[in-house]
């Protein structure tokens, strides 16, 4: 099978995920990686050392900053004249808007978000999450070429070959007057990479629950509860810290203003599969589960032994969070000697 991997990358960083696609991809024959942008030469020839045996290099000062229109109808023209088999990208923002768009122009479809991806006489069946990862759907796709869009962390990321090469070729932007234009970028928030971690320790409503503390005073109840979360959450950031690890939380501390969007996971937040995923202080609500139930270890730490979350999780705490993770951290501080 033919294969085309869409290389997505922010300001010189590739998305993990990128990788591996290529993983995938080998796994079913030659691979061809496609890179975009300007400027990205040396980057584009790092998918050689990741699996690539092919690489399609399209740079140009129209493609510096990502614009689905531009992007796609490169990549659209390509794959007219070319025709893969199977075009994959990794399930980002960047990646979605763009596989709908060339699936569009191929007249072709798209299934996203796969977790799982079998071929049987050539044909692909692919797994995944529907209706807030509650239920598991099969799908094939019969038109060419098939448009997939894998969940990161879902498959393997292949090791590193340092110095591995082969064929890159030089290609052309198909120019065009395309309607978005990038004003500029402004960062959110450092630091929180959710979807790469592969550690994950979040927070919820439960994280300003410790009626011990004593909140400076003058305070009114939601400066209270603001200020206990602030308690809170310095707590999870330790164990965070601690394991090197990303700080995520529900959507009822993004609500409650505990720590901002750029945390929250679940449904209307980021769509993680850590290999841990440390749970303080949340219910698992369905639509917290949504964002975190492929997570490959689940713990929970609750003071409420009904909590659905403990439904999922490998490992179950029934208890204060303020006692045990400050215990936790120690003990994982020992552990790894910092
Ligand atoms: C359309 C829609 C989209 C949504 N999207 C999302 C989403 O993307 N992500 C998301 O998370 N939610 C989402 N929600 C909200 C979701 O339904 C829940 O309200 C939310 O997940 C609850 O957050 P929580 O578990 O932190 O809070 P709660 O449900 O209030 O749970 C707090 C937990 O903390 C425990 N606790 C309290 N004190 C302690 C203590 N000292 N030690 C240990 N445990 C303690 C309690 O026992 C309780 O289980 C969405 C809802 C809707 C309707």
């Amino acid at each position: 099978m033919n294969t085309w991997v869409y290389i997505d990358h922010f300001k010189g960083n590739v998305i993990p995920a990128s990788w591996e696609a290529i993983g995938v991809g080998k796994t079913l024959g030659h691979v061809t990686a496609l890179v975009f942008g300007s400027g990205v030469e040396a980057l584009a020839k790092t998918a050689f050392e990741y699996g690539a045996d092919e690489i399609l290099l399209a740079e140009d000062v129209g493609l510096a900053d990502f614009r689905a229109e531009a992007y796609a109808t490169t990549l659209s023209k390509l794959a007219t004249e070319q025709t893969p088999d199977l075009v994959l990208f990794p399930t980002t923002t960047r990646g979605r808007e763009l596989a709908g768009m060339v699936a569009i122009d191929l007249k072709s479809g798209v299934m996203v978000d796969v977790i799982t991806l079998d071929v049987t006489d050539g044909k692909i069946t692919i797994t995944r999450p529907i209706y807030a990862g509650k239920l598991l759907t099969k799908e094939t796709c019969s038109a060419k070429p098939q448009i997939i869009t894998l969940r990161g962390r879902a498959f393997p990321k292949p090791a590193q070959q340092v110095g591995r090469s082969g064929t890159l070729t030089k290609v052309s932007a198909v120019p065009g007057d395309f309607p978005t234009k990038v004003e500029g970028y402004t960062t959110s928030e450092g630091g929180v990479s959710l979807t790469d971690a592969g550690v994950i320790v979040s927070g919820g409503r439960g994280v300003s629950n410790n009626p011990a503390l004593t909140p400076p005073a003058g305070m009114d109840d939601k400066q209270t509860e603001l200020w206990r979360a602030q308690q809170g959450f310095a707590l999870v950031k330790e164990l965070a810290s601690a394991l090197g690890a990303a700080v995520g939380a529900s959507r009822a501390a993004v609500d409650a203003g505990y720590v901002s969007y750029a945390h929250q996971v679940g449904q209307t937040g980021k769509v993680v599969s850590p290999d841990v995923y440390i749970a303080l202080g949340i219910s698992g609500a369905i639509q917290h589960l949504a964002g975190m139930r492929t997570s490959k270890v689940i713990v929970a730490i609750n003071k409420d032994p009904e909590a659905p979350i403990f439904k999922l999780a490998r490992y179950g705490v029934v208890g204060d969070l303020f006692q045990i993770v400050p215990a936790l951290t120690a003990a994982f501080k020992k552990k790894m000697g910092k």
